[in-house]
């Protein structure tokens, strides 16, 4: 072990302490591993891709569901260096091909419910000398892949001979892909490192505490700030296969799970689901949750059904990605707020684009600026993005999030919008996601999306996408939205476009640029106000 430790190490030192204490915990397989246990089928992982060819460097790419197989493969790669490179299970070939192909990937793993996909990209993964199954049932695994058990049984237990240090590349991990292409944010392993003591200290991570893995563990919120730092604390991890609100609810009562993380409209299906089962969830100790704040309506249902604490982190793939938390104690108090910046973090709020001393005035809505010691080394050979997104200032690297925002009296940070998203009509500044809130009230709507489009005399004009019932008019849609107390005239839609479904990305968030360079695959059909 080097001075400062690698993720690799942030395992051994667990199982040093806490050879015997529950690891892994995988119902869907009947698996339940101690520390002991896992590392273990973690050096024989590693050795095994040692033995298939991989080198300290090299990518592996992975296309897959939760389970224990991807937890042991981000540890495995760890110990020799690979570079973890995660994929959204639920994407397309074409997409496989663009990720895979990006981070010129040598390996890639697969299973029966990404077959299809990872099958048809095949033929287009230029760079990719071997493919790994898991092979469940032996008989089912493709000719010309290795078996993934078959691996794990024939590699040597031994620590992996490959010396790894804290600057050295731990992952690609690709970005949702919301505001254009994915990106391969290159994270090294002291940024995880770093990130594990974080996520520890904010919501008071013992040895005692089992969590609850059903968020995707190929995106960095539920394997960075919840596998990783249970692991490294020597917590239990129970891992389920996808979001289910019954089977997780079981799973709470039957392992007595003490956290779970979960978008807020997960934790409101939970919440719902709660109310109408006969379950005891009386283990939970705290909700941890991002992506959004928490509506108070789904806080309250939460508290009434789950449990009283709730944690907010705010963040993003490039810092790690907590770099602010909402405390249990602020969710009321400072409800629709992020909170405040994470331990050893900054945040600074600047003109957009501008340097990082252009700091607005106090309150003033602007650029979000974060300092973090979990900073991405960089983009995946997309140097100028890179530029446009680190950039130094006496000494510190800020990251400029894309996103917008103002800190209250009390220096609580408020998230508004993308700044990619933001309107500009007539000289002011409009934020989309005020005039979606206000729509979404709605009964008759369902989703809807507003963005900004080029006009000749305002510069920008405000259209609405509306997904909505039939029955629903522009002009009922523009009268409510003039009844609204909170809608000043500039901001009203002046056209509705009414379509069957937004562009979305596979995590769910609606893809604007989509809309506004009309590349999305939808049929609007429009109605002007006048
Ligand atoms: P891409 O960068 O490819 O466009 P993305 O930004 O959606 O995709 P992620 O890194 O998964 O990819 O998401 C980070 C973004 O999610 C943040 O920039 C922010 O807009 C939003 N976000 C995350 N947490 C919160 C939160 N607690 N409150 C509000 N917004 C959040
Ligand atoms: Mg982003």
């Amino acid at each position: 072990m080097s001075e400062h430790p690698t993720l690799g190490d942030t395992l051994e030192g667990t199982v040093e302490r806490h050879p015997d204490r529950d690891a892994i915990i995988y119902p869907r397989k009947d698996q339940r591993w101690t520390y002991a246990d896992f590392d273990d089928r973690v050096n024989r992982l590693a050795n095994a891709l040692l033995e298939a060819g991989i080198e300290k460097g090299d990518r592996v790419a992975t296309v897959l569901y939760n389970g224990s197989e991807i937890a042991l493969t981000v540890f495995a790669c760890a110990k020799i260096g690979a570079v973890f490179t995660p994929l959204n299970f639920r994407l397309p070939a074409g997409e496989i091909e663009y990720i895979v192909t990006d981070a010129e990937a040598e390996m890639v793993l697969f299973e029966s419910a990404t077959r299809e996909a990872v099958e048809s990209a095949r033929p287009n993964l230029e760079t990719v000398d071997e493919y790994v199954f898991i092979d469940d049932d032996r008989a089912d695994t493709p000719s010309d892949a290795d078996g993934f058990y078959e691996m794990l049984e024939s590699g040597s237990p031994d620590r992996p001979d490959v010396r790894v240090d804290e600057n050295d590349v731990y992952a690609f991990i690709y970005t949702s892909g919301t505001t254009g292409q994915p990106k391969g944010v290159v994270h090294e392993h002291r940024d995880m490192v770093e990130h594990n003591l974080l996520c520890i200290a904010e919501s008071n991570l013992t040895r005692d505490d089992v969590g609850l893995s059903m968020m995707p563990l190929y995106h960095c919120a539920e394997l960075h700030c919840n596998l990783f730092p249970r692991v490294h604390r020597g917590a239990a991890n129970v891992i389920h296969h996808e979001f289910e609100p019954n089977a997780v609810l079981e799973a709470i009562e039957t392992h007595a799970v003490t956290l779970v993380f979960a978008a807020p409209t997960a934790w409101n299906a939970l919440s719902l689901t709660a109310a109408e089962m006969d379950v005891d969830v009386s283990s939970l100790r705290l909700g941890l949750y991002g992506a959004a704040p928490m509506p108070e309506q789904v806080l309250e249902n939460c508290r009434q059904h789950l449990c009283d604490d709730y944690l907010q982190a705010y963040g993003m793939t490039e810092i790690g990605p907590a770099g602010v938390f909402q405390a249990p104690e602020d969710q009321l108090s400072k409800q629709g707020s992020a909170g405040l910046p994470a331990l050893n973090h900054r945040v600074r709020i600047v003109e957009p684009d501008a340097d990082p001393e252009q700091v607005v005035d106090e309150g003033a809505v602007g650029e979000i600026l974060i300092a973090s010691p979990c900073t991405m080394r960089e983009y995946w050979n997309r140097p100028e993005a890179t530029a446009d997104s680190l950039r130094e200032a006496d000494g510190t690297t800020w990251y400029y999030t894309g996103d917008l925002g103002y800190r209250d009296d009390d220096g609580y940070l408020y998230v508004v919008d993308r700044k990619d998203d933001m309107i500009v009509s007539g000289g002011e500044n409009i934020y989309p996601s005020e005039i979606e809130d206000v729509l979404f009230t709605h009964d008759a709507v369902e989703e809807a999306a507003i963005v900004g489009e080029p006009d000749d005399e305002w510069g920008e004009q405000v259209v609405a996408y509306v997904v909505a019932d039939d029955s629903i008019t522009a002009s009922d849609l523009d009268a409510f939205a003039l009844e609204s107390d909170h809608l000043a005239d500039f901001k009203r839609p002046r056209t509705y476009y009414f379509v069957d479904k937004l562009p979305k990305n596979p995590s769910g968030k609606v893809q604007k640029f989509k809309l506004r360079t009309h590349e999305a695959d939808v049929e609007p059909e429009t109605e002007s106000i006048s």
